[in-house]
């Protein structure tokens, strides 16, 4: 493994080479949201620097710090964390980083930190603060968090920040090709790996995790169905079935609403243009079509006013109103705008 096996942020990799080639910053933060690699950037850069005979692109792979690396043995190498991913302890960031950092590193030339900044709390910051502020010789801190200002502005002014971008289309279509070939055998069609990768939006980790992920298609299919029929279902079946789908994949809210939004904007595109090369659900096109022509007052207004109710969901979900209402209104605002004739 070696920056080149890691897709994209071009611009990110060549600062991260003048660091570890030369004088590197004595704490940098990788910041980005969850999928975006930040873990795999952190870990390769910390590799790199332990490493004894770096190259460009990153680690040698070879020497001792490499293998020990790579082996999660290494013994410079000290990754902080909670195990249950909410706060470290204070005591740990004092035993494991405080004191530690005076005992010299073992076999590399440094001793490298990497610390998962989202799961410090403040006291933890402030126990970390004086060792980022003078830090002895070859230390180096990375830490790892998925926004700067989660961090405080003491702490922050100390790290260089490498700030990993989304990823464009075609750089998350190579990597899932290439796990389509590696993990699958090839058994995923293009047009299932474009599916996914428009899901993970910009995403790689996402992407990666979908790929091969059964539920998701079992999730489509459901939300194809619900809608095709709510319209014309009772308010028993709709507040009854289909309310408690929803509750039971609560955890999945997202990609169900992300679903439903896909739906009906297919069924606007071919509203207006029944060939249409745009729709996403593209393998359903017949069944969409049937759909609008049994059903012509559900025109583009009707679908807009559907979208609507389901884009008010993601807003509610994020203020955390109470998913009683909010399920109650959604379920009820798609049976009124996708009434059958
Ligand atoms: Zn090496």
């Amino acid at each position: 493994m070696s920056f080149q096996r890691l897709t994209g942020q071009n611009e990110i990799k060549i600062r991260l080479k003048h660091e570890f080639m030369g004088d590197p910053s004595h704490a940098v933060l990788f910041t980005g949201e969850k999928g975006s690699g930040r873990h795999e950037f952190a870990k390769e850069f910390a590799k790199a620097l332990l490493c004894s005979s770096p190259t460009d692109d990153g680690a040698c792979g070879k020497c001792n710090n490499c293998v020990y690396f790579d082996a999660e043995t290494h013994p410079d190498f000290i990754h902080l964390f909670d195990p249950n991913k909410k706060a470290i302890k204070v005591e740990d960031v004092r035993n494991k980083v405080v004191s530690d950092i005076r005992i010299g590193s073992q076999i590399s030339k440094r001793k490298v930190y990497l610390i998962e900044g989202d799961e410090l709390n403040e006291a933890g910051q402030n126990a970390l603060l004086k060792s980022l502020e003078e830090p002895p010789e070859n230390i180096n801190f990375i830490l790892i968090c998925e926004e700067a200002d989660s961090l405080l502005p003491t702490v922050l002014s100390r790290t260089v920040e490498y700030k990993l971008q989304n990823y464009t289309k075609s750089e998350i279509m190579e990597v899932l090709q290439r796990k389509n070939k590696e993990d699958f055998n090839g058994k995923f069609r293009k047009s299932d790996l474009e599916f996914t990768c428009d899901f993970a939006a910009g995403s790689i980790g996402k992407a990666v995790d979908l790929l091969g992920d059964e539920e998701l298609p079992v999730m489509r299919d459901k939300m194809i169905e619900l809608v095709m029929n709510i319209g014309k279902e009772s308010y028993t079946d709709v507040l009854d079935d289909r309310y408690s789908y929803f509750t039971s994949n609560a955890d999945n809210i997202e990609e169900l609403m992300l679903f439903i939004i896909w739906i009906l904007g297919d069924l606007s595109i071919l509203r207006k243009d029944k060939k249409s090369k745009f729709i996403k659900n593209s393998d359903r096109r017949d069944e969409f079509l049937k759909f609008l022509d049994s059903n012509p007052s559900i025109d583009l207004n009707k679908l807009a006013k559907a979208s609507g109710h389901v884009n008010t969901v993601f807003k509610r979900l994020e203020l955390n109103v109470n998913n009683i209402y909010v399920l109650t209104d959604l379920l009820l605002g798609l049976k009124k705008e996708l009434k059958h004739d």
